[in-house]
This record gives C-alpha cells, sequence and structure tokens, in this order.
C-alpha cells in the first residue's frame, strides 16, 4: 500500500472511501448494471419495432409539455483502443462516414415527420465512437439539421466526447460555433506504459492543449474520463496521473472501473491478461484516487462521478435535482430523449426503443425509408415504478416511502417485503438505514453500493437473469 503525498485538507477528507473490509468485498463483489435506463436493455424486445416508436413519437403530442435530448451516435473511430467496450467501426475510410451522415439526415426527417409535442431541446450528447471523426462539412449538415427541427434553450447543455488525438483549434472552434458548451476528454490514464498497453498514446501534454484552447474557447465545462482496472497500471503510477488531472481541474470527472468482457467485446482480446492489475491493487488504485479527489475538493456524486462544488452537476446533487440518463449523470429534468444512429436507445414516455447495432443494417434500413428500430419496450406500471425508485437511489440516494405510495398507489412497505428483507445484510453494515418512513442510503453506501442497492430492486435480475453479462461492481 503506497502513502499519498501530503495533501493538508486530505487530512479532513471523509472516510467513505476507505477500503473495502473483506466482509464488504464478500457482499459487494458481484455483477449489476449501472441502470442508466431500466428495465435494461438486456430486456428489449424484438416484438417493438418501428410502428412502436412512431405511434409513441406522435403521442408525444397528447402528454404534458415534456421537453427533449437528442443523443447523436458517431460510431467510427481512426484506430483501435483494447479496453473498447462501445460500438463503432474502425477505418480511415472517410466515405463510410458521408454515407452513415446522410442516414443520420434521414432518421432525424423520419423522426421529425412523426414527433409530436414540445420542441425545446435542453440537451444534446454527441458519443460514439468518436465524434469528433467527423469533418467540418459533416458537423455543420447535421448541426444545422437538428437546429432547424428543435428549440435550442439558453440554459442546455450541448456536450460532445471529444478524443484529444482527433482535435486541433480550428475544430474546437467549429465545434463551439456550432453550439456545444461542454466537452468531455477520453483521457484514462496518463501514464505512457499504460497508454502502450492500450493502443492510445495521447500525453498529457495533448490534454492539456485541448483543455486550454477549450476554456479559452469559452466551453462551460470539460469532464475527463478516467479508467482504473487496465493494464500496466500500479498505485504509483496512478497517484501520478491522478496528479495531473488535479492540476488540470476540470469540471467533472468519471473514473470508471474498467469491465474486461473479452467474449463479449473482441477488442479487449488484445490484452495480455498478465499484465492485468490483481483485484487488490484494483482497489488500491481506486481508494488512493477516490482520496486524492476528495482532498483536491471535489464533490462526490455518485457512481465514480465526481464535480468541483462550483459545477451545475454538484449543485444540483446537493440540491436533490440530479438525474440519470444513458449518457450518465444530468442536471437536467427528464427529459424524451430521441436518440439517432446505430445501436443508440430513445426513451419516449414509457417506452425505450433501439436502433440496428451495424452501421450496414443501420444504413439499409432508413435507405428504405423505414426508421431502423430494432427492439424495444413498452413499459408496465411494475416497470414504472421500480425505474422511479432505481433512480430515486441512483440519484438523490433515498426514498421517501409516504410520497413513493402516493404516487404509485402501492404500499412501499408490503409490495417491496421481500427485497426490503434481502437488503437486512446491507443496511447491517451501514450502507442504508430507514429514518422516518425513508429509506436512505448512508454517505459509505453511497459510494460503495448504488449499484447493489438498485439491484435489489430490479425484478427481472431476481426471476430471469444471470448477471454474468454484466460488469462487476469492485
Ligand atoms: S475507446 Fe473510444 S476511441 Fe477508442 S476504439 Fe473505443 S470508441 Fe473508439
Amino acid at each position: 500500500m503506497i502513502r499519498l503525498p501530503d495533501s493538508g485538507p486530505g487530512d479532513e477528507a471523509d472516510d467513505t472511501a476507505k477500503p473495502h473490509s473483506p466482509e464488504e468485498v464478500e457482499t459487494l463483489d458481484l455483477r449489476a448494471p449501472r441502470y442508466t435506463s431500466y428495465p435494461t436493455a438486456d430486456r428489449f424486445v424484438e416484438a417493438f419495432g418501428p410502428d412502436d416508436y412512431a405511434h409513441n413519437l406522435a403521442a408525444r403530442e397528447m402528454s404534458l409539455s415534456i421537453p427533449l435530448s437528442v443523443y447523436v451516435h458517431i460510431p467510427f473511430c481512426e484506430s483501435l483502443c483494447y479496453y473498447c467496450a462501445c460500438n463503432k467501426s474502425i477505418t480511415r475510410n472517410y466515405s463510410k462516414a458521408e454515407r452513415y451522415v446522410q442516414s443520420l439526415l434521414r432518421e432525424l426527417s423520419m423522426v421529425d415527420a412523426q414527433l409530436g409535442g414540445d420542441r425545446r431541446l435542453l440537451q444534446m450528447h454527441w458519443g460514439g465512437g468518436t465524434p469528433t471523426y467527423l469533418r467540418e462539412q459533416e458537423i455543420r449538415r447535421l448541426m444545422g439539421a437538428v437546429r432547424e427541427r428543435f428549440c435550442f434553450s439558453s440554459n442546455g447543455e450541448y456536450s460532445i466526447e471529444i478524443d484529444p488525438r482527433t482535435v486541433d483549434t480550428a475544430k474546437m472552434g467549429l465545434l463551439r460555433e456550432c453550439g456545444f458548451n461542454r466537452i468531455s476528454l477520453g483521457v484514462q490514464d496518463f501514464d505512457p506504459d499504460v497508454q502502450a498497453a492500450i493502443n492510445r498514446i495521447q500525453p498529457a501534454e495533448m490534454v492539456q492543449s485541448v483543455l486550454n484552447t477549450a476554456r479559452a474557447l469559452g466551453f462551460q465545462s470539460t469532464n475527463f474520463d478516467l479508467i482504473y482496472g487496465l493494464p500496466r497500471q500500479n498505485p504509483a503510477g496512478f497517484v501520478r496521473t491522478i496528479q495531473a488531472v488535479i492540476a488540470m481541474k476540470p469540471d467533472r470527472i468519471a473514473l470508471y472501473n474498467y469491465a474486461h468482457l473479452p467474449s463479449r467485446f473482441k477488442a479487449q482480446r488484445l490484452i495480455d491478461m498478465d499484465e492485468m492489475p490483481s483485484a487488490d491493487t484494483k482497489q488500491e488504485i481506486f481508494h488512493l484516487a477516490n482520496e486524492m479527489l476528495d482532498a483536491a475538493g471535489y464533490d462526490y456524486i455518485g457512481m465514480d462521478h465526481f464535480a468541483l462544488p462550483e459545477d451545475s452537476l454538484a449543485n444540483a446533487h446537493r440540491t436533490g435535482r440530479l438525474h440519470r440518463n444513458f449518457q450518465g449523470y444530468s442536471t437536467q429534468p427528464n427529459c424524451d430523449l430521441v436518440a439517432l444512429g446505430a445501436s443508440s436507445i430513445s426513451r419516449i414516455g414509457n417506452c425505450y426503443s433501439q436502433n440496428f447495432k451495424g452501421v450496414g443494417d443501420y444504413n439499409d434500413r432508413v435507405s428504405q425509408g423505414i426508421l431502423p428500430t430494432q427492439r424495444g419496450i413498452h413499459l408496465t406500471r411494475d416497470d414504472i415504478l421500480r425505474r422511479a425508485l432505481i433512480m430515486s437511489i441512483m440519484c438523490q440516494g433515498e426514498v421517501d416511502k409516504d410520497s413513493f405510495e402516493i404516487t404509485h398507489l402501492i404500499d412501499f412497505d408490503s409490495y417491496f417485503a421481500s427485497e426490503l428483507q434481502a437488503l437486512e445484510p446491507l443496511r447491517n453494515m451501514g450502507f442504508l438505514s430507514v429514518e422516518d418512513r425513508r429509506l436512505v442510503v448512508t454517505p459509505t453506501g453511497r459510494r460503495k453500493a448504488l449499484r447493489v442497492i438498485s439491484s435489489h430492486f430490479d425484478r427481472y435480475l431476481a426471476e430471469h437473469q444471470s448477471r454474468a453479462h454484466f460488469s462487476r461492481v469492485l
């Protein structure tokens, strides 16, 4: 176990980031979803098709004023990162991207023709793959088409994932000019040895330069994605990475646990298992990183996310206005989500709808003038109330039984009798408590057990599924 450098305020950090005890490891070392949706995508069915999605888009006309969020998936990358679990296509043949953008524009037109209701756009995110793989003409055409159909809001959050290796000052300026006001940078680890092992070479100076440019251009918020559990990582090296990150002071940090699932993600088979950190080393890295970010003044938001206290995400967390969707935590209220592109998942009213995953299948469908929906789900009443409960745990860390009963017309304790009983060991370990008819996740529980507590309310996990394809919690 290495010692942290003396950092003054670190002495005052709370103890919620302490390493897991053996008893905690025994209880928490299992696989569980990250709950960006409920039900999780593996519950979607192919009986749900384009007509169902179109019907739900049109039915927005009947609903109260619900604003929108738009997600655009750009699946292309120039080179393969060995840890990758995304839906992507590695190619240097740019004509594929041009063809794909044509499909996106056509899909957007088809959605536009069906979409009823409020057109206010409070949130937009371009993810991938690598959205900055696109060149100027395609970025302008795509953004222009979105602007034609939706009303951007002065306080909206419009973000894009940036691979630092794919942008220069001109492209950053273009993104700002097009209306993006937030960026998310894939950093992972600054250690050159680790970067070589994952086939992603991007020196810290490159990231610093993108960050400087973003700040000069007036982007409001910057997120860094970091990953622990990668090959060749060790505590000393990751401490240096976190020190460098803290010096750069991004507004938000996501510290992801690397999920090694080579049977599902081919790229991960290129990782040398002999170079993987042990479970103990991984835990040590995680806890050192938590302590350092706490000591540097970052607020812990939940599910491995941190934000500076003045950032809107930290403010939403403090005031109980945090939300969660496919992009992770968000300050925006529950919008309907229109998702465009291969594999993307829309959430409209009480349904989820997912597009075909392969670029070829997606292009084919769209070129035939058919919405490219491959599968989806209509939520049942039970799904709706469990979704509300799980999101309340993930975002607010508590559930008020009385207001939940009024909203969902159930008797909380009898409806969830078996779940509450199953939670007893976690309660005894201090991860949650029941106070005045409120189920409250403790600060330690928020740090260590949010996924596990939530998974106890997942009916499908309890009744039908193996957990094998979800990532490990620890
Ligand atoms: S991690 Fe990102 S940049 Fe790397 S291959 Fe996957 S999608 Fe592409």
